[in-house]
């Protein structure tokens, strides 16, 4: 069985025979999955016996892996008689010269030959024949598939405007269907679109971090090189960031420069608790901001603030920095010792009840974070991506604030650290004539209730409401 696996697994396939070796095969790859068989097997079948060698017959084609997981990752692909027989990480760089090293990508890119010949994917014009929900389709041609189209596009300008159309933002392929920017291209020269704003990933933190910092920016990982300890608000790198040129390969260097104490404070257990040697500190999902309200408490009630050098760089710490428009007792330092508005004293012990991290452990870190010569404070986007995450982006970046340790080597403003950007190559999209945006998350209610989609109320932008809802959907 197992050798009928690894033929499968290495032998070129048609659709066809592919559906029906997988349906074969079906409980042989549960059984493999379950004693983690796959990646090792297919990884000892692709890797030729001189790695990078070429054999006879076998042309290199230079490629990338264009998931959207931050990265970009190139990929050579190897290929015979027009079919992928391995794919191999880049070898051009020397691994030996600091910052010139391979950007090698993980299991996901390295495996994308299963991703072209997957037996699901669709690789005709489809179209619908049964009712929506039923699963029925029909293979058509592709003058078909362009012509229908067409028509349709027509046909909802027609009769319902162009705000009828939206371009969904897609993310599995982002940068394929995005990054290549075709459809859009398309629509604006067409007419426009209607448009989003806002992204899975970061809207609460790019939304309420403005009002923290009046930007959006944070310092490069590389900072950490002259930390003594790191601070992760769940920052788990190593499953988000996963290529050998990216942030997580930033992060191991500099935290092998710097031999860093790192504290990473997340529900799971991670990938990134392990590989970062860190401590983890286990806790409950949206709870972030009780904990920098414990930690404030102590550093507050041990007298571990510089308040003249907080007061000097922000406004609210204390009543005298607090604006005279602001009511009273509305300072931070109000709130975490109960004298603001709710009257709540923001102990430890009031913050373990709802972190499930010990008031002990809070008070620690307090002290740590305190006593630290550069602490690097940040945060990864799962902790914003909740009701109310606008709040807990805004709880962590008061910490470097109130210990002191931004703006110096070694320290960050809390934020998700800064990237270096690389450009990529692409078609020029042109302008969208229609200016109406509506939230990313939120294009079910422009379909269900387009009448409820207002600039109050739902957040579009560019108009005070939808005049139509979406009848013609990219996807
Ligand atoms: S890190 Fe992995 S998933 Fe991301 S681009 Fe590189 S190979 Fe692809």
């Amino acid at each position: 069985m197992k050798n009928k696996l690894k033929n499968f697994l290495s032998a070129p396939v048609s659709r066809r025979e592919a559906v029906s070796t997988a349906a074969k095969l079906g409980s042989a790859v549960a059984l493999s999955n379950a004693i983690s068989l796959p990646f090792t097997s297919i990884a000892r079948a692709n890797i030729p016996t001189s790695a990078g060698a070429v054999n006879a017959g076998e042309v290199v084609r230079h490629s990338a892996c264009l998931v959207n997981c931050g990265s970009r990752c190139p990929l050579k692909v190897i290929v015979k008689d027009d079919r992928i027989v391995r794919i191999e990480p880049e070898d051009a760089k020397d691994d030996a010269v600091f910052g010139e090293h391979q950007i090698r990508p993980c299991l996901r890119g390295r495996s994308s030959r299963w991703r072209v010949y997957s037996p699901d994917r669709v690789k005709y014009p489809m179209k619908r024949v049964g009712k929506r929900g039923e699963g029925k389709f029909k293979r058509i041609s592709w003058e078909e598939a362009t012509a229908f189209i067409a028509n349709e596009l027509a046909r909802v300008s027609e009769k319902y405007g162009r705000e009828a159309i939206y371009y969904n933002y897609q993310s599995g392929a982002y940068y394929h269907t995005q990054g290549t920017p075709a459809w859009k291209r398309l629509l604006n020269l067409t007419g426009g679109y209607l448009n989003y704003h806002n992204t899975y990933s970061t809207a609460q933190i790019a939304t309420a971090t403005p009002y923290t910092h009046g930007k959006y920016a944070g310092s490069h990982f590389t900072q950490i090189a002259h930390s003594d300890l790191v601070v992760l608000f769940g920052l788990n790198l190593s499953e988000t960031r996963m290529s050998g040129g990216g942030q997580v390969e930033e992060l191991r260097r500099a935290l092998e420069a710097s031999k860093a104490k790192v504290i990473i404070i997340d529900p799971r257990y991670t990938d990134s608790v392990i590989t970062e040697h860190a401590e983890w500190l286990p806790i409950r999902p949206t709870t972030d901001a009780a904990l920098v309200a414990g930690i404030a408490y102590t550093l507050i009630s041990e007298n571990l603030i510089d308040e003249a050098e907080v007061n000097k760089y922000c406004v609210g710490y204390d009543s005298s920095s607090l604006p005279a428009t602001a009511a009273p007792n509305a300072s931070y330092k109000d709130y975490v010792m109960g004298t603001g508005s709710d009257g709540i004293q923001k102990t430890p012990e009031w913050a373990a009840e709802i972190t499930a991290i010990p008031a002990t452990r809070i008070k620690q870190l307090a002290r740590e974070i305190a006593a630290a010569r550069a602490c690097y404070i940040c945060q990864g986007w799962g902790p914003q991506r909740h009701a109310n995450g606008e709040q807990t982006v805004r709880a962590i970046q008061t910490l470097p604030a109130l210990t002191g340790h931004f703006g110096r080597p070694g320290t960050n403003n809390g934020n998700w650290p800064y990237g270096t950007p690389y450009g990529v190559p692409s078609l020029p999209v042109g302008t969208n004539p229609v200016t109406t945006s509506i939230p990313c998350y939120l294009w079910t209610d422009a379909i269900l209730n387009p009448e409820k989609m207002t600039a109050t109320t739902q957040g579009v932008k560019g108009a005070d409401k939808l005049k139509t809802g979406i009848k013609l959907f990219f996807n």
